[in-house]
């Protein structure tokens, strides 16, 4: 039986914190950490999945995939994408698929999509599939959604689909357009896991979006994406301060990333690089979803020469940073800030310098 393969990279957000449950705007990039999937066809009418993750292989009948738990929680993934593709009347049969990975799960390089969006390209290989690349994208999120049971945006599954080398995903949540714009030349992205793992606690996740949704209803608009900070600052008296703050986040973010694409397009790094710290100021004070470990993360980059920019990336709580550096630079700011890092907080904390790369599809 023919083997094929394919691969799904991961991504990190750059701009646009918490923008895409408020109809709004985000920047990211797919990166060269990605889930590679290889597999054939099996005549049997099985799924047989594998993982160098896990030990124990997970073999679902395909007239009956059910949702796993436990140890087998993994496979949720590509059973929720095969389940999905075939919801949707794509001839989708029994397969066998291996993953492997140099993705580190839960390190806010979003591994659950980049495994979602490798399967499907498997998938659409095996069974001869033609499915538009958006198309695409919302099926691994519903598998996500849906299947796995995660209620995550369409971000993490459009950037592993529409990465391009050199260039940034610029994704419209509300609009659902997508484009690529090109990275400042000469930079790389150090994503830095701060080994605190993600505090999203459902209650602190779902106070921000309470919060962003009784502004858009104290200030009478669709939603914050249809709200500019000179409105905001003029109602800002009727607004419950918490409110307020909220909503400044994301009013400022999505701001953020219409300035940040036109820095991109000039090629200027360095302003596009003071918008990644004004993010993550704004995430801190305003936002309030950052920790004192990404504080630390953030502030030693600022002090770092070479580095253009950095903010916590992903919904924060934990997790891990993002900063634009200069490529030439690049290996030594890793290597101080991991030692200054750790001098400062005990926590062990990990680098990873990564280039922008090519999405799957
Ligand atoms: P993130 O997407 O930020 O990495 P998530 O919690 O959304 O974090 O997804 C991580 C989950 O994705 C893992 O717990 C695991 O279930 C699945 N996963 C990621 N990589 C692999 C892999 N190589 N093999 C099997 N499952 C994986
Ligand atoms: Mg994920």
């Amino acid at each position: 039986m023919n083997s094929l393969s394919a691969r799904g990279p991961g991504r990190v957000e750059l701009l646009g914190n918490h923008t895409d449950y408020n109809d709004g705007v985000v920047l990211s990039a797919a990166i060269n950490f990605a889930v590679t999937v290889q597999g054939e066809v099996r005549a049997d009418r099985n799924v047989t999945l594998h993982s160098t993750i896990s030990p124990q292989a997970v073999c679902e009948p395909l007239s009956r995939l059910d949702k796993q738990t436990g140890d087998a929680s993994w496979a949720n993934y590509p059973l929720g994408v095969a389940s999905c593709l075939r919801e949707a009347d794509y001839p989708v049969e029994g397969f066998e698929m291996r993953i492997s990975s140099d993705l580190p799960p839960g390190a806010g390089l979003s591994s659950s999509a980049a495994l979602e969006v490798a399967t499907a390209c498997l998938l659409m290989k095996l069974f001869s599939l033609e499915i538009a690349p958006m198309e695409l994208a919302k099926l691994c999120r519903r598998a996500e959604n849906d299947f796995v049971g995660v209620k995550c945006g369409l971000l993490d599954q459009v950037s592993s689909i529409f990465g391009k080398r050199g260039q940034a995903v610029y994704l419209d949540c509300r609009s659902e357009k997508v484009e690529n714009i090109p990275l400042p030349p000469q930079t790389e992205l150090l994503v830095f896991h701060t080994g605190v793992e993600h505090r999203l606690v459902g209650g602190e996740y779902n106070e921000r979006r309470e919060r962003c949704f009784a502004a858009v209803r104290a200030l009478g608009v669709p939603a914050l994406r249809d709200v500019t900070a000179a409105h905001l600052e003029a109602a800002r008296s009727q607004l419950d301060d918490l409110v307020y703050r909220r909503a400044a986040h994301v009013v400022g973010e999505n701001e953020r990333v219409f300035a940040g694409i036109d820095y991109l397009r000039n090629g200027d790094g360095a302003s596009f690089g003071k918008l990644m710290f004004a993010s993550h100021a704004s995430s801190r004070t305003n936002f309030e979803n950052s920790t004192p470990e990404l504080d630390v993360l953030v502030d030693l980059a600022h002090e770092e020469p070479g580095v253009l920019g950095s903010r916590l990336t992903g919904g924060g709580f934990g997790g891990a940073t993002i900063s634009l550096v200069e490529a030439e630079r690049a290996e030594e700011i890793a290597r101080h800030l991991e030692e200054k890092y750790t001098a400062r907080t005990g926590n062990q904390g990990r680098a990873y310098l990564c280039e922008s790369a090519d999405g799957a599809a």
